[in-house]
C-alpha cells in the first residue's frame, strides 16, 4: 500500500475537560500538489493552549474547527515537492498544516525558517508564535521600565519564560508563578527570573507578597482565577495588565468569578486583551531578536518533546493541565 497520511481530526465538541475521545485518528492517501502547490512532510507539531478554544463553537477571534477536519496547529515542515516556484524541495517552513504528517499548501500560510541559526522545534517556541507573542505583549502594552516588577504565570512555559527573561533585559524585577518546585526552580535557576511562586503551595498569596515587596508594575496574563485576583490586589497605581490568555478557565464549565476587579479603578490598571496575530507588523523585529537570542545562549528554553503524531491528543490534554515542561511540541 502505498505510503498514507495519518491525520489527528475533531471528533467531538468537549464539554468541560477534554479527552482523547474527543480527537480521532484517520489514515488518507497523502495528495499530489497541483501547480502552484506543495506538499510538505511536517518534522515537529505545536501543541497550544489556544487550540482547547477552536475546539469549542463559541465566538471567538478565530474560526472554531470542524467535527470531522484535521486539529487546526502549526508545524515546522520540510518541503518534499514543489510546483510553487517561491519554493523547493528541502525548503524548511512553517506551516498552519494541522495536526497531520503531510499537507498540501499554495505556499500563502508557509514561512521559511533557517535550520541552521537554531533548533528546528524552537521555530514553534521561543523563535515562534509564542516568543513573539511574549514580546508584543511585555513590550508594546506592558512597557516595563527599570526598577518596575514584572510578574507572569505559565513562568517556565513557552510565552512565559520569554517574558520574564525580556523583563530582565529591560532592567525589571521579573517574578515567575508556576506550578510546583521543579518548575519554579527552573524559572530562577535557569532562565534568570528575580523569584518564582508557587501557585499550588497554600502559601502562595504569602509568597507571593514576599516576591513583590515593591507591588506589581506589570502582571502579564497567562492563566487567570486565583492568579489574577492576586495581581490584583497587588497592583501598582498605574499598573500595566496585558491580557494575553486565561488558560485556567479554558475547560472550566463554571468560570472563576474575579474579586478584587475594584483595585482596577483605585490603582489606574490599564488593561488590554492582545491577540498576537493583530501585530503581524512586529513579527519581522521580534523574530529577529529572539532568534539572535536563542542563537547567541542569551535566551534560554525549555521544551517537552513527545514522540509520535497518535500521542498528540494525551501530550494536548496534558498541556492544559500542566503536564508539560516548557514549551510542548510533538516530533512526527
Ligand atoms: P505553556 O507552555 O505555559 O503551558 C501551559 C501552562 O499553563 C501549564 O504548563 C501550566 O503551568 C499553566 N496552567 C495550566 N492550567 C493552570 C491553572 N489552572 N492554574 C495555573 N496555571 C495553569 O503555554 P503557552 O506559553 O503556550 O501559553 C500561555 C498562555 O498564553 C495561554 O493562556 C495561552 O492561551 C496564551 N497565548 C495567547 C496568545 C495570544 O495571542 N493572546 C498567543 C499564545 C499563547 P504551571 O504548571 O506552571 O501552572
Amino acid at each position: 500500500m502505498a505510503a498514507q497520511n495519518k491525520q489527528v481530526l475533531l471528533a467531538n465538541r468537549p464539554t468541560g475537560w477534554v479527552k482523547e475521545s474527543d480527537f480521532r485518528i484517520v489514515e488518507t492517501p497523502i495528495g499530489k500538489p497541483a501547480d502552484g502547490q506543495v506538499l510538505v512532510k511536517a518534522i515537529y507539531l505545536s501543541l497550544d493552549p489556544y487550540m482547547r478554544g477552536r475546539m469549542n463553537d463559541t465566538k471567538s477571534y478565530a474560526a472554531s474547527a470542524e467535527i470531522g477536519g484535521v486539529m487546526t496547529g502549526e508545524t515546522v515542515a520540510e518541503v518534499i515537492e514543489s510546483k510553487n516556484a517561491a519554493f523547493k524541495a528541502g525548503d524548511v517552513v512553517c506551516a498552519h498544516t494541522g495536526w497531520q504528517q503531510y499537507a498540501l499548501s499554495d505556499g500563502k500560510n508557509l514561512r521559511k525558517v533557517d535550520p541552521k541559526l537554531v533548533p528546528l522545534s524552537t521555530y514553534l517556541g521561543v523563535v515562534g508564535m509564542p516568543g513573539v507573542t511574549a514580546w508584543i505583549g511585555l513590550l508594546d502594552i506592558g512597557e516595563p521600565k527599570p526598577g518596575e516588577t514584572v510578574v507572569v504565570a505559565a513562568a517556565s512555559g513557552a510565552v512565559g519564560g520569554v517574558v520574564g527573561q525580556l523583563a530582565k533585559m529591560k532592567g525589571a524585577r521579573a517574578v515567575g508563578v508556576a506550578g510546583g518546585k521543579e518548575k519554579c526552580d527552573f524559572v530562577v535557576k535557569e532562565l534568570g527570573f528575580d523569584a518564582c511562586v508557587d501557585h499550588r503551595s497554600e502559601s502562595f498569596l504569602k509568597d507571593l507578597a514576599a516576591a513583590t515587596p515593591k507591588g506589581v508594575d506589570v502582571y502579564f496574563e497567562n492563566v487567570g482565577g486565583k492568579i489574577l485576583d492576586a495581581m490584583l490586589a497587588r497592583a501598582n497605581p498605574f499598573a500595566r495588565f496585558p491580557f494575553c490568555g486565561m488558560i485556567s478557565d479554558y475547560n472550566a464549565v463554571d468560570r472563576y468569578g474575579v474579586k478584587n476587579l475594584i483595585s482596577v479603578v483605585g490603582m489606574r490598571i490599564k488593561i488590554q486583551g492582545f491577540i498576537v496575530s493583530d501585530r503581524l507588523d512586529r513579527w519581522p523585529v521580534a523574530l529577529k531578536e529572539l532568534g539572535e537570542g536563542v542563537a547567541s545562549g542569551k535566551i534560554k528554553y525549555r521544551e517537552t518533546v513527545t514522540n509520535g503524531l497518535e500521542n498528540a491528543p494525551k501530550a494536548f490534554i496534558g498541556l492544559l493541565k500542566g503536564e508539560n515542561f516548557g514549551k510542548q511540541v510533538v516530533k512526527l
